[in-house]
């Protein structure tokens, strides 16, 4: 790439046209500059590629990247090629012809970014080729996927740790959005990272609006929601199953809606079609299983709605996350049904897994619970779990209307205590048989049946215990310690509970019955305020649909909506006011400018 001054900021001007950095970009950029490495931990959309991407830029070498989604690589590859940055990848999708090319590029000293799959990156041939050339910087992107405490596991990153000895020196960035505080001290040993730096970013995505109900009418309730707020998005809705997907994408067809089914039993190339399509066209819904998303980083989708639970906190934070790169305002709606954790649970029971490695499972799941019962701000308890703190955001179901909830302070009291009498080791099975007084072996064995809390909690069934604890886990009362059998603890901010003796309310959760019609998000408004605005708005995407087909990429590669609407509020009147608007560097200008220019200079 043809750089006037390879200085960060200069960088992120001219080529990306953006005039500042965010949070802590900056930091993270300089440090990797001068050599040294880090563990980025920043949610989805916060800007986390330019961290290795400008450092790959202002260091000698070529950036490698390592990616676990090869099918996307190649439109990061052409978003790359239109700032005037020269990218290419490596993968076993490509003839030899092709990866023989990019390796004499490699070899020439002619590339600034290598994307290699986690599996090419440990072949001992390809090794030696890297060997063989400089090497700016290696960023381990999804870096969560080297942990079997993260949520996406995946065999082939754990060999990466290699990199640290083999290419000594060499400065490493590993990145991810979604990590609890196991997984990431679990990142950070494997790929040997203890002498780098670690950088938080804040999680919060106030951006979108979270909303999560009982499920009654499924179909329906989605439908529902799209009619009303997103007739004119794109959008992605996860279902449990092949069959769900499919069923669901014909029943929206059968509305006059465009949705197209995508799931790991389709031929791939109806999935790559459908894939397309989304990335590619304006007003595409995807009904998917999870198989469908990681790396998708089409920055304009506008809503995520689940039909049922995932499987943890992280993978609803990360498949919501999809929502709403561009910061503009977006949807994750969600319904669930007991039924959803009755099937996730036998799937761990029944699965191969090792025990350690079911009870985390569990305990994700058990977290997610406490998340759709919560009776706080959504927000707060996703905050809460990532060690993230907020105010109650405003931005959420729970926060739009108050839930119906009961006063709950005596049961916690009564929790509390029978944990922390039984000596902070038993599950939540045992707890609460203590609190329904069951005479069972185990307890009169351990003398609890003696204990003032045997019994004391009769008048609740169960069901409401367990409800109870799981929302005393979601909020930080209780915690799980997977490590020592599922053992219930109480945390500091527990026992600060009990000596202050606050108080504490629980969300009612009802047996599904009907509930009256879905009242879930922000009425949508239109972009701008003004209705001329608007229109050129309006205008400049038709533009850029046009100059897009033309060069057959996704019309967000060309521009994002968020510099479009910058260009019809502000409407620049020549090249030099162009490049003030955020989005617009040098090489799209270029190529694209003077095409908008007519198009503002006519509105
Ligand atoms: P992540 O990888 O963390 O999900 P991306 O790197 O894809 O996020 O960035 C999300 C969007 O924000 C991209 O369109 C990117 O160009 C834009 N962006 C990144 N950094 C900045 C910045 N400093 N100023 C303005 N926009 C930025
Ligand atoms: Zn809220």
């Amino acid at each position: 790439m043809q750089v006037s001054a390879k200085n960060p900021l200069s960088i992120l001007k001219q080529t990306y046209g953006y005039d500042q950095f965010r949070g802590e970009q900056e930091e993270i950029i300089n440090h990797l500059i001068e050599g040294g490495s880090s563990f980025v931990l920043m949610p989805t959309g916060s800007g986390k590629s330019l961290c290795y991407q400008i450092p790959s830029l202002c260091r000698e070498g070529v950036g490698v990247i390592v990616s676990p989604l090869i099918a996307l690589m190649q439109d990061q590859i052409t978003a790359l090629a239109q700032l005037g940055i020269s990218a290419r990848a490596i993968n076993s999708s490509m003839s030899d012809r092709a990866v023989f090319e990019v390796k004499q590029k490699l070899e020439s000293n002619n590339l600034d970014l290598l994307y290699v799959a986690p599996e090419r990156l440990v072949m001992p041939e390809f090794v030696e080729l890297l060997e063989r050339v400089k090497i700016a910087l290696f960023a381990i992107d999804e870096a969560h996927c080297v942990s079997q405490w993260g949520h996406d596991f995946r065999p082939d990153y754990t060999a990466l740790s290699f990199l640290a000895e083999r290419f000594e020196g060499v400065p490493r960035i590993a990145l991810t959005a979604t990590a609890d505080r196991a997984t990431r001290k679990d990142i950070i040993e494997r790929l040997k990272l203890e002498n780098g730096r670690t950088f938080i970013g804040g999680f919060d995505r106030p951006n979108i609006h979270y909303s999560i109900l009982e499920r009654n009418n499924p179909k329906k309730q989605v439908y529902d929601f799209i009619k009303n707020y997103h007739l004119e998005d794109s959008g992605i809705i996860y279902c449990i199953s092949r069959k769900k997907v499919e069923d669901m994408a014909e029943w929206l067809q059968g509305k006059d809606i465009n949705a197209l089914p995508y799931h790991a039993g389709l031929p791939a190339e109806v999935r790559s079609e459908n894939q397309d399509r989304f990335l590619r066209e304006d007003k595409i819904i995807i009904v998917a299983t999870i198989a469908f998303g990681m790396g998708i980083d089409k920055p304009d989708v506008r809503f995520v709605a689940h039909m049922n639970i995932p499987k943890s906190i992280e993978a609803y934070y990360q498949e919501t996350g999809r929502a709403g790169r561009d910061g503009l305002p977006s949807n994750a709606y969600m319904i669930y049904g007991m039924d959803d954790a009755v099937m996730q649970r036998n799937w761990i029971e029944n699965s191969e897994a090792p025990e350690l490695q079911k009870r985390i499972e569990n305990q994700k799941l058990n977290a997610l619970l406490g998340l759709c019962e919560a009776a706080i701000c959504r927000r707060q308890v996703l905050l809460e779990y990532f060690d993230d703190t907020g105010e109650p955001c405003g931005n959420c179901d729970t926060c739009d209307t108050k839930p119906q909830t009961f006063d709950g302070t005596t049961p916690a009291q009564m929790a509390l205590s029978a944990v922390y009498r039984t000596g902070q080791r038993f599950g939540m099975v045992y707890v609460v048989d203590v609190l329904l007084g069951k005479e069972d072996d185990r307890i009169i064995q351990f003398g609890h049946d003696q204990q003032s809390t045997f019994g004391i909690g009769k008048e609740l069934s169960r069901a409401e215990w367990q409800n109870i604890f799981r929302q005393l886990v979601s909020r930080n009362l209780l915690m799980v310690d997977v490590q020592e059998h599922n053992g219930i603890k109480i945390t500091e901010k527990g026992f600060a509970f009990l000596k202050q003796k606050e108080s504490i309310d629980f969300r009612k959760v009802t047996i599904s019955k009907k509930t009256k019609a879905d009242k879930p998000s922000r009425r949508k408004k239109p972009a701008l305020e003004d209705e001329d605005d608007q229109e050129l708005f309006e205008k400049l995407k038709d533009a850029r649909q046009l100059m897009a087909k033309k060069r057959r990429v996704p019309a967000y590669v060309i521009f994002h909506d968020k510099t479009l609407i910058e260009l019809a509020d502000r409407r620049p009147q020549s090249f030099e006011e162009m490049l003030e608007i955020n989005g617009i560097g040098e090489s799209k200008l270029k190529k694209f400018g003077q095409t908008l220019l007519d198009v503002i200079l006519k509105g």
